[in-house]
């Protein structure tokens, strides 16, 4: 197979975010490390899912690459401009995100149609009559009924009201649509309905996907490359199904584990991995994974692991050690 040559429509360059807290009474400033030195790139017409526990930095991640949120270092690109350069207004009109929550992200007091001609109307693209046809149409596209036109978002189930914010977000033409945990608010019967039409539409107008999830069994649904985020920073970056089939970095293996878990999507279970993980505003030394690695070596505790990539894919972990043409040595895996 030829290799993909062609430019990354969204990049993340050493991208990294920290907020300073507020001091406690006696204590000293406190700094949380919410990204630290991402690098990711995204091309055009590929599912990229970002997945990681709470606290990862997914969704300060999400925000960075949507302009909202600007790095304390590093750089987005997007169409191969920094982003930090580029106009709020227009760059929202390339990138649209959808919300878990499709609820509390769409307003209670407007109809359907208001909701979704709200994009083309803060954009100013057409007149009054082909807004209404644009919504017309991208509602059957979504698979809502004409007659929820003009009902308010009260009157529909949770089902209906994310394929209304995902007719909200394409009606402009974005060129990448960032999804954070864009099912994990619905019933399970719908989520996989919900997922489906996300790519049926990437197929139907070329779009590309960054999708933000903690539940594997989404990623392993809809996503084509995974990065896996831990406390801030991408331990592992591959294909779908070589995350699935051959798992490498000690924390992907672990969070695949919990897919097997009774309750799947909710996250590690602490007795997989044995202790809690540390938190972003107290990191710790060497491989950030180390407290609670099963592999975990000497150096691990002082020697943070180096980013390394072969074949399309990164990993940082020193059971990896070597170049960039290094044979990767495959962890054994659990039970074995
Ligand atoms: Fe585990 Fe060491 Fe690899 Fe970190 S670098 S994941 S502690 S083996």
């Amino acid at each position: 197979m030829k290799p993909d040559l062609s430019p990354p429509l969204l990049e993340a360059r050493d991208l990294e975010r920290r907020f300073d807290m507020p001091r406690t009474f006696f204590g000293p400033k406190r700094t949380l490390h919410a990204v630290n030195g991402v690098n990711l790139s995204v091309k055009r017409g590929e599912t990229l899912a970002l997945v990681g526990e709470s606290g990862s930095g997914k969704t300060t991640l999400a925000r960075m690459l949507l302009g909202l949120l600007a790095p304390t270092a590093g750089q987005v690109i997007f169409g191969g401009v920094p982003l930090a350069g580029q106009d709020r207004i227009a760059t929202a009109r390339r990138i649209q995100p959808i919300f878990q929550d499709p609820y509390s992200s769409l307003n209670p007091r407007k109809t359907i149609e208001s909701i979704i001609s709200l994009p083309l109307r803060v954009h100013r693209v057409g007149d009054t009559a082909s807004q209404a046809k644009a919504v017309r149409d991208m509602m059957e596209h979504v698979g809502l009924p004409a007659r929820l036109a003009n009902v308010t978002p009260n009157q529909l189930s949770g089902g209906q009201r994310q394929r209304v914010a995902i007719a909200r977000a394409l009606i402009i033409k974005p060129e990448l649509v960032i999804c954070d945990e864009p099912t994990s608010a619905l019933d399970v019967s719908v989520q996989s309905q919900i997922l489906n039409l996300l790519q049926d539409l990437q197929r139907e107008f070329g779009l590309t996907y960054l999708l933000i999830t903690h539940n594997l069994a989404v990623v392993e649904h809809i996503a084509t490359r995974v990065a896996v985020l831990y406390l801030g920073r991408i331990v592992e970056e591959t294909d779908t199904q070589s995350l699935f089939s051959n798992p490498r970095h000690p924390y992907s293996r672990a969070l695949l584990d919990s897919v097997l878990t009774p309750e799947p999507g909710l996250g590690l279970p602490k007795d997989t991995l044995g202790v809690m993980s540390p938190g972003p505003m107290n990191p710790p030394s060497g491989c950030r994974f180390h407290p609670r690695c099963p592999a975990r070596m000497e150096k691990c505790v002082q020697q943070a692991p180096a980013r390394m990539t072969s074949a399309g894919s990164v990993i940082e972990c020193h059971l990896y050690a070597g170049d960039a043409n290094a044979t990767l040595v495959p962890f054994p895996k659990k039970g074995s």
